[in-house]
């Protein structure tokens, strides 16, 4: 196998030896053209699967009009997904943004306008409760509120302003809001940290603690959203929906990066012109492609398979605790598998399945992510698990 060399690239990540060249569908391939079968999906940002004909067709066909205008002036293509999206969403407004941690700085900026113009918090004392173990990007402010010693330490001063309580425990979220709190922000599934997921009636129960107390509920479903956990949305798993949703990864179709805050207009209307923008935030290249991501999932065809096919992988992957393994927790197409230590970390197993033809990411020392692309055939992921078995016997 060709290895990574990459004598000009920061190592801020420590990727697999692989050196992917091609993808198509659900299979990568690399310079050696050996194949691979990617259970990462760009960490859900590629659930249509590798080039999808319908998004690679929208993304050319806007090619040949316009690319990028600014927000300076307006494309004839940011209303029709923004209309789109609100409608996905059921809100009235769409803000666009390129990555996902720019839609979450995005979020606690409206969140914090909104405590002080609507709400009345007193000036520069806004707060937002945030979960434990939580993941919201990279930025100063977000590593700010985030527990990971790794993602944390020496990049301070950190941005004051946030409560940390555990996650999945709701009571902790209402004894944490004070006058000051403007927001609680949480993953309504916890993807970096493991695909954790809350206690049944968690989210339902931030709600009614937000709508009590006359806070924001902000669902941060950048990695959860759009199709992964056999939903829309994850918070649809409890019929509930937040102030605002946070949306990355997949809007951009695995092509662009492609970012938004949802909401209605008595939330997201705090912003007035100027106060907040992005020269690359919804121009017409990524909006024709977020179009086509909104109109795919608007048939609720991905969704069903998710869900569907969830269910397979889990009957595929249970019979594996004992052996190998020590837990598995999945939502839709989306598993969380932990290793038992005795066998190895996550990485091990991770390179193992590497050299097996299988691509997965480990998370927190023992657990590896399975999220594949939403167009995976079951028999795809019976062979992925096969590999899997194959290597915790090794
Ligand atoms: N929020 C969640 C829940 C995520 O999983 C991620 C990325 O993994 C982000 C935000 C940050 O997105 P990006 O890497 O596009 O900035």
């Amino acid at each position: 196998m060709m290895t990574a060399v990459e004598g000009h690239v920061a190592e801020n990540y420590a990727p697999l030896p692989v050196v992917v060249a091609e993808g198509d569908g659900v299979w990568v391939t690399d310079a050696d053209g050996k194949r691979y079968l990617d259970l990462l999906a760009a960490y859900s940002a590629v659930n249509f699967g590798h080039r999808h004909p319908k998004i690679v067709e929208a993304l050319t066909t806007q090619l040949g009009r316009v690319t990028l205008t600014s927000r300076a002036f307006r494309n004839d293509q940011l209303e029709p997904f923004a209309a789109a999206l609100a409608e996905l969403c059921g809100k009235d407004l769409v803000l666009p943004m390129n990555t996902g941690a720019e839609a979450v700085e995005t979020g606690i900026k409206v969140a914090r306008a909104w405590g002080y113009r609507v709400k009345g918090i007193p000036e520069g004392r806004a707060r937002i409760v945030v979960a434990a173990g939580n993941f919201h990007g990279r930025t100063t402010t977000i590593i700010s509120f985030s527990d990971d010693e790794q993602a944390r330490a020496d990049f301070g001063p950190y941005t004051p302003g946030f409560d940390t309580v555990p996650y999945g425990d709701a009571d902790a979220i209402a004894g944490a809001i004070t006058d000051d709190t403007a927001a609680v922000l949480i993953e309504p599934i916890q993807g970096e940290a493991g695909v954790i997921i809350p206690p049944e009636g968690y989210l339902r129960r931030v709600r009614e603690i937000c709508d009590e107390r006359g806070v924001l509920f902000i669902a941060d479903e950048i990695q959860s959203g759009l199709g992964r956990v056999g939903e829309t949305f994850a918070c649809d798993r409890e019929g509930v929906v937040p102030d605002l949703y946070l949306l990355g990864k997949a809007l951009g179709g695995g092509i662009l990066p492609v970012s938004a805050v949802v909401g209605d207009r008595d939330v997201l209307g705090v912003i007035r012109p100027g106060e907040h923008g992005s020269t690359f935030g919804g121009n017409p290249l990524a909006a024709a492609v977020g179009l086509r991501v909104v109109e795919m999932l608007q048939t609720g065809e991905f969704q069903e398979r998710a869900r569907q096919l969830g269910v397979h992988l889990a009957s595929r992957l249970e019979p594996l605790i004992g052996h190998g393994v020590t837990e598995v927790r999945i939502a839709g197409l989306w598993a969380g598998v932990d290793i038992d230590p005795a066998l190895g970390t996550g990485r091990a197993v991770a390179e193992k399945l590497m050299d097996r033809g299988v691509l997965v990411k480990d998370t927190h020392g023992q657990t590896i992510r399975i999220a594949p692309p939403l167009v995976i055939r079951a028999t795809e992921l019976d062979w992925a698990v096969e590999q899997l078995r194959l290597v915790l016997g090794d």
